[in-house]
């Protein structure tokens, strides 16, 4: 690799910043808010030609989100949250993404976002302590700091089945779905993969297309979202009491405000824990999931809400046969993450709608006119993948990214990615993750809010005191890697494959990606770091200066 100092003279298309942005969905967006505000000079650079990320691309029909709308908003402004109106319980995709263009427009952010840009590649010059960044469009970017926000479930997994360049349909995956609708009218479909995207998509297109076959792997565990227009009663209500509600959240495990009714299944009686269950499954959503605290701890109270689950697929569906093919069984509830839908199970009482379990039929190859299993043949007009993504690392490995001494993060990572607060990565100083590998489950826009005002409170420390680089140190993050690993194994995640731990891309190495202590937990050391000024950085005045003691 060259020296990042020779290749990189300033030309015309040369911009210098403070901060560059990478991405522009909400934790993009916000970042250019805050940076603005703190005077510094900030550009985000997003790859789609429009803003909202994840809700940018994931326009398939049914896509909602399962986050109450009330809570999956920014908190940082409270005339946005007061002048915004939510219309249902639960947002719709085109719902949520008029939102990230109304803040875009109400804050002028705009101005300093740069659409239909990739950025390619990331060069750190050891020299000038400052980041050289390069976009598919030829431009060079000079970065004091980077700020990687390219979502953490944005790079679509690769249908794997050979022979999909014969088919001569439609074929679409959830994930990148286009923006002009999609007639399945009278169309023989499939829909392959059965996780949150495909158990909100299959009730939809079931009801439009003539037929449709669901290609199901692993049944999953889903909840029913009981999604409904919110009263203006309702509104007025939660508008009242906002501040209240986001204190509530900051301080919880989940980073939504929700406390569980129960510490453990084992507490309550057969009939009490039946009663409690059933009336949370009446409420839908994430009520039910947050009722019992120790769910994903305790085998036996997660055996016990998971049987409920499966109970209440035999009620609906009608078909035995398929009931037991759509019941998850031989892993925890819980262990993957749980789905919410609207009439998924009852989907498939319908005439037009055929189950397949891949494990008995595998998929063998693609072909003109649909696909061919181990033991038939079947034809589609429309296939619809919802396959999952590389989550987490996928769309950071994407870029080019070469830190201190030319140092390929590519290649740092090869056996799994490896973080400091999820926040820094030893080897590539001035660089922040947001919503990367390393920090709690995700439930939202305030996860957001909370890793880009640490990150940007480390940039003010720096500039108060006059560092040129932060970087975390190594031993920080192998300390980092074992309370992740650690805390995992107190947990049912470990036992069933899933994108938490890079197990559903092949070749990605098996490394468990977030840390399950908690919202609240991981803002407190988030917190006790900036206290104690940064112990697990290594911070200097000058390239070679370190200014902390013992470095
Ligand atoms: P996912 O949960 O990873 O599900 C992917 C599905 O595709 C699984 O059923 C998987 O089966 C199947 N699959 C993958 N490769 C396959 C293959 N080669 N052959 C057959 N089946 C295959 O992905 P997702 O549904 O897109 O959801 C990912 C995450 O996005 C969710 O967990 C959630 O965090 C987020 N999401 C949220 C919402 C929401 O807020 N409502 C909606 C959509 C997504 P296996 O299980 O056997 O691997």
């Amino acid at each position: 690799m060259a020296s990042s100092s020779e290749t990189h003279e300033m030309t015309a298309r040369t911009r210098e910043l403070d901060l560059l942005v990478v991405g522009a969905g909400f934790g993009g967006i916000y970042a250019v808010y805050r940076a603005r505000q703190m005077g510094l000079t900030v550009r985000a650079y997003e790859k789609a030609d429009g803003v909202g990320g994840t809700w940018y691309y994931n326009r398939y029909p049914g896509a909602r989100c399962d986050v109450e709308s009330i809570d999956y908003s920014y908190d940082f402004s409270d005339e946005l949250q007061q002048e915004w109106v939510w219309t249902e319980k639960y947002a719709g995709q085109a719902e949520i993404l008029a939102y990230a263009e109304h803040v875009v427009d109400r804050f002028d952010l705009g101005r300093d976002i740069q659409l239909s840009t990739l950025i390619t590649r990331l060069d750190y010059d050891d020299d000038r302590c400052r980041w050289n960044v390069e976009t598919n469009r030829g431009e060079l970017i000079l970065a004091r700091w980077v700020l990687l926000a390219p979502g953490l479930l944005s790079v679509p997994k690769v249908p794997p089945f050979p022979g999909l360049d014969a088919f001569r349909g439609e074929w679409h995956q959830t994930s990148r779905w286009p923006k002009e609708p999609v007639d399945f009218e009278g169309k023989r479909v499939a829909v392959i993969g059965t996780g949150s995207s495909g158990i909100q998509t299959i009730p939809v297109i079931a009801s439009e297309a003539a037929h449709l076959t669901v290609f199901q792997r692993t049944p999953n565990f889903s909840i029913p979202a009981r999604n409904r227009p919110l009263t203006d009663e309702e509104r007025r209500r939660v508008k009242a009491t906002y501040a209240e509600r986001r204190r509530y959240a900051w301080r919880s495990g989940g980073g939504l405000p929700r406390a569980p009714a129960f510490e453990s299944a084992a507490d309550l009686e057969e009939d009490e824990l039946e009663h409690e269950l059933q009336s949370r499954w009446d409420i839908g959503g994430l009520d039910f999931l947050y009722q019992i605290r120790d769910f994903r701890t305790n085998l036996e109270s997660n055996a016990r809400i998971a049987e409920f689950v499966r109970r209440k697929i035999r009620e609906v569906v009608d078909d035995p046969t398929v009931a037991e093919m759509l019941t998850p069984r031989g892993y925890p509830f819980g262990a993957k993450r749980p789905c919410f839908d609207t009439n998924y199970w009852a989907t498939f009482n319908r005439q037009n709608v055929e189950l397949v379990d891949v494990n008995a039929s595998p998929i063998v190859n693609f072909t003109e006119h649909g696909l061919r299993t181990s033991d038939r043949e079947c034809e589609f007009d429309i296939i619809v993948f919802a396959l999952g993504f590389d989550a987490y690392t996928g769309a950071i490995l994407d870029i080019d990214i070469h830190g201190r001494d030319g140092r390929s993060l590519r290649e740092y990572w090869a056996d799994g990615a490896r973080t400091y607060l999820g926040a820094s990565v030893a080897g590539f100083p001035n660089l922040f993750l947001i919503a990367g590998p390393g920090r709690p489950v995700n439930a939202g826009l305030m996860h957001h809010e909370h890793a880009v005002d640490w990150a940007m409170g480390l940039i003010e420390h720096a500039r108060q005191n006059e560092l040129v680089e932060v970087e975390a140190r190594p031993e920080a993050e192998d300390e980092w890697d074992r309370r992740i690993e650690e805390a995992a194994q107190l947990t049912v995640y470990p036992k069933v494959k899933s994108w938490y731990w890079g197990a559903n891309i092949d070749g990605k190495p098996r490394k468990f990606l977030v840390l399950l202590q908690g919202f609240d937990v991981y803002q407190e050391i988030a917190r006790q770091e900036a206290e104690q000024e940064y112990r697990g950085f290594t911070l200097r005045t000058s390239a070679n200066a370190a200014v902390m003691a013992g470095t």
